[in-house]
């Protein structure tokens, strides 16, 4: 991760192009300001890092396409920004989202490849996201009903995705009534299948049985002449664990964004995969505190000897997780220091007894510099799970650049 090799354009949404600023940002989302922020947490995204990823994922399957499932506003940080960097990939088929405002967002923002809205849909958007081309998942026998009225509407012919439960009881057609309702959208010459998909489980016995579930299913719709178009399974965890899994095209989040499904699994040595994020925050405060001085308003953090205390303006109000009191660690000027407390809008930097830093320095929160600051090394270092960017709030800005 060379800094120094990062080149530079800035553009802002109005179209300015800035060459003050020192790293290369190919575009943020920022609508006002014309720098990034000074007083406000931000996320970098590597361009070149997704990219990598998306072939390295492809690779874990043996060249299979990528479906780039970017719920969750692509879990807090950013969908239409990473829709944006990934969507020129020979390796991404599709797009896939659970939001209908989040497809038209993504849609909006000029991207041509398939999206899949894997969720339910608003009456109020339905014929827009015919027209912007959506695919949308019939997953019940009432969403049939749905699409169906939708079609006699519109004039276009809309593109569906079979939604099959194969055992993860949450969304999709119980496997069993699929024939029927298949059989009901293939009469129905203003709709058309053009994906079949299902969830799987992470244990793997009965994900076995699940792609049973899945395989005789596409085998009796072949036999009765319905097209399944592209079939796909397998989320990042069966990505990794289950190669029968793989199907047409895969599935994954996390794994786009560098991170691992689980700690420490075995596969992450084979298909090494590059973070693709920064969280930073600039520090707005710097006070030398006393022996016996509290912060926070549980008095969470007792000084025990004089010691400098950095404020970050983010908390867990901006999906900062707030058990990085209990042992996470910031880089600030290519050291680490330890976290020792978050509220709802700050966190709070232990420097020690002497320091030579300066408000206005960059603390990097999350970051592929150095292990503890990686998803994993923090979730190993408060006792959470990896996913843990997924609660940052999209009114974080976000940079892309080329890379880091
Ligand atoms: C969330 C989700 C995925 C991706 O999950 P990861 O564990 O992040 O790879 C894939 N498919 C469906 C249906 C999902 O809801």
């Amino acid at each position: 991760m060379k800094q120094n090799r990062r080149r530079f354009i800035y553009t802002s949404c109005t179209g300015l192009i800035s060459t003050l600023l020192s790293p290369k940002v190919l575009s943020t989302d920022l609508f006002h300001a014309q720098m990034r922020p000074d007083s406000k947490p931000w996320i970098e995204l590597s361009q070149s890092a997704y990219l990598y990823n998306a072939a390295q994922i492809s690779k874990m399957a043996n060249g299979k396409p990528v479906v780039a499932v970017l719920k969750n506003n692509a879990y807090g940080l950013g969908d239409v920004q990473v829709a944006k960097i990934l969507s020129p990939s020979a390796h991404i088929a599709a797009i896939a989202v659970v939001k209908d405002e989040r497809a038209l967002a993504i849609r909006a923002a000029g991207i041509s490849k398939s999206i899949l809205l894997m969720g339910d849909f608003d009456r109020a958007l339905a014929s827009t996201l015919v027209q912007q081309e959506i695919t949308l998942s019939i997953f019940s026998k009432d969403s049939l009903k749905k699409v169906s009225a939708l079609s006699q509407q519109s004039k276009k012919p809309i593109k569906v995705a079979l939604y099959i439960d194969t055992g993860l009881g949450r969304m999709g057609i119980p496997y069993q009534e699929v024939p029927k309702i298949a059989q009901a959208i293939a009469e129905n010459d203003r709709l058309s299948i053009s994906q079949t998909f299902s969830t799987l489980t992470t244990p793997q016995d009965f994900a076995k049985e699940q792609i049973q579930r899945f395989e005789q299913i596409i085998k009796a719709l072949d036999k009765a002449g319905i097209s399944t178009g592209l079939k796909h399974l397998a989320p990042s965890y069966s990505i990794l664990d289950l190669s029968a899994s793989h199907q047409e095209a895969v599935r994954p989040g996390i794994l786009l964004h560098g991170s691992f499904p689980g700690a420490k699994m075995q596969q992450a040595k084979q298909f090494p995969l590059q973070l693709s994020y920064r969280l930073k925050a600039p520090v707005i405060r710097l006070e030398r505190l006393k022996t016996g001085d509290t912060i926070g308003f549980s008095r969470f953090y007792k000084v025990e000897k004089d010691e400098w205390i950095a404020t970050l303006p983010i908390g867990w109000a901006d999906g900062y997780n707030s058990g990085a009191e209990n042992g996470a660690k910031v880089l600030l000027r290519g050291q680490l220091y330890p976290v020792v407390n978050v509220n709802a809008s700050h966190a709070n930097i232990a420097l020690g007894a002497k320091t030579t830093m300066k408000v206005g320095d960059i603390a990097t929160l999350i970051g592929p510099e150095q292990p503890e600051i990686t998803p994993e090394g923090f979730g190993e270092l408060v006792k959470g799970h990896n996913y843990l960017q997924i609660n940052y709030k999209e009114s974080i800005s976000k940079q892309i650049y080329e890379n880091f």
